[in-house]
């Protein structure tokens, strides 16, 4: 006999959580997909993702997920044997290079482990020590979704600037839009990917490509280029089917109306702080639970400045994670995240690793009752760990400023709303 029967909570790092409102939306007929509403609905879509993205430039939507969109960059921005240099930070860097050299490219890696952040100065010195400027762009993940890292976007942009090197920056914000603060023009990122099924709290299908002018320029002659991936198109239809090149995601294009509409209510600024606030109400419970190394319990991650606001990756030894997990999905409802890329697959140490996501619609009860569930999980199978890690997380929650408050400290920080396109 089982606890978990209620609603269960999937707390992997995508497919997020889906809104009621957004599941809602997406409950009713098909419509004209030649003209009409669907002419209006698709140019909105395009006009609010902008405004997520901080940006006013170009974007691209796709029917795919997040490995499609590394193909959509890959194939307009390079010809065969160009350059990209790709800063590894964990498994979803490692997947857009590998994608790069099996389409032709030429890639370079700098590779930064998996316990830290893409350090600028190496990529200053990389980029500089190129001199012929063979390197076309610079590829990095905002948040590498397996080791839960954090890139700082614009450090890595000053950078490329201090090196005087015209490499474009491309970023996978596939785990961070909506969940994180990410301003793509202010940063001066020249693209930027994403997916529907993350923080933009809809079903698997959908991909974002958002490229400056800049980039769309320097481009133009990219030989990589076939006609579904092209993003001329895309970025400029006459009709509503060259948006997708093709039928469009109908009930998708519904489900991210709603998403875009909640995303707008709740306003950016609120919205990161919520992710900042839980996922530091996770950490407080590792630390409590590892409580200084006397438990095989830890963060990946030991500097909070590099830790991702929206998937959070752990360890507790001795394969304790996987029987955590187990019990959690058969005792409490709640699914946590594979480790991801920390040991071959396979073996004895993969069992080692686990995250927990809180990206996209997500809140104070969800978060603590995960972490509930996962002290209780703990004592159930008797894996030993510190006292006081669900109340510590409750400390950081009770210390949260609401999203009043938030607003009147963040006067200068645009509300997606308020972001002219
Ligand atoms: C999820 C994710 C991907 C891959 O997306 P899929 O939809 O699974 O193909 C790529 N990059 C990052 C950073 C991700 O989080």
């Amino acid at each position: 006999m089982s606890l978990a029967h209620g609603r269960p909570y999937l707390a992997i790092p995508g497919p997020s959580v889906m809104p009621d409102r957004v599941l809602q939306a997406m409950h009713r007929a098909a419509p004209n997909i030649y003209e009409g509403d669907i002419e209006v609905l698709a140019a909105g879509l395009v006009r609010d993702l902008k405004k997520v993205a901080l940006t006013t430039q170009h974007l691209g939507i796709y029917i795919t997920n997040g490995h499609g969109m590394w193909e959509a960059v890959n194939s307009n921005v390079f010809s065969r044997g160009e350059t990209a240099l790709v800063l590894g930070t964990g498994r979803f860097a490692d997947g857009w290079a590998d994608f790069a050299r099996r389409m032709g490219i030429h890639v370079e890696v700098i590779d930064f482990g998996l316990r830290s952040a893409a350090d600028p100065a190496r990529l200053e010195a990389a980029l500089r020590a190129d001199t012929g400027h063979k390197i076309k762009a610079v590829f990095v993940t905002h948040m590498d979704t397996a080791t839960s890292v954090r890139n700082d976007i614009p450090a890595l942009r000053r950078a490329i600037d201090a090196a005087g090197h015209p490499a474009l920056l491309g970023v996978d914000c596939i785990a961070s839009l909506a969940c994180d603060e990410f301003r793509m023009d202010d940063w001066g990122v020249d693209i930027m990917i994403a997916a529907s099924q993350k923080g933009l709290m809809v079903p698997p299908g959908l991909g974002f490509l958002f490229v400056s002018d800049k980039a769309y320029k320097q481009c133009q002659n990219a030989d990589l280029r076939t006609p579904y991936w092209d993003w001329e198109a895309r970025f400029f239809p006459d009709y509503v089917y060259q948006y997708f090149c093709g039928t469009s995601p109908t009930h998708h294009m519904f489900g991210l109306r709603e998403s875009l509409d909640m995303i707008a209510e709740e306003g950016l600024p609120a919205i990161w702080a919520r992710h900042a606030t839980l996922s530091r109400a996770v950490w407080a419970a590792f630390e409590a639970w590892g409580d200084h190394g006397r438990y095989d319990i830890a963060l990946n991650l030991a500097d909070p400045a590099v830790r991702s606001h929206s998937v959070t990756a752990a360890r507790i030894g001795n394969g304790q994670a996987q029987r955590l997990r187990g019990w959690l999905e058969a005792e409490a409802g709640v699914t946590l995240g594979i480790g991801l890329g920390m040991a071959e697959p396979g073996t004895k140490e993969a069992d080692d690793f686990l995250r927990v996501a809180h990206m996209g619609h997500v809140n104070a009860h969800m978060t603590l009752g995960a972490l509930g569930a996962m002290e209780a999980g703990m004592h159930a199978l008797g894996i030993a760990h510190g006292a006081g890690g669900l109340g510590a997380a409750a400390q950081v929650i009770a210390q949260h400023k609401g999203s009043a408050h938030t607003k009147m400290q963040d006067t200068s920080v645009p509300k997606a709303a308020d972001v002219p396109v």
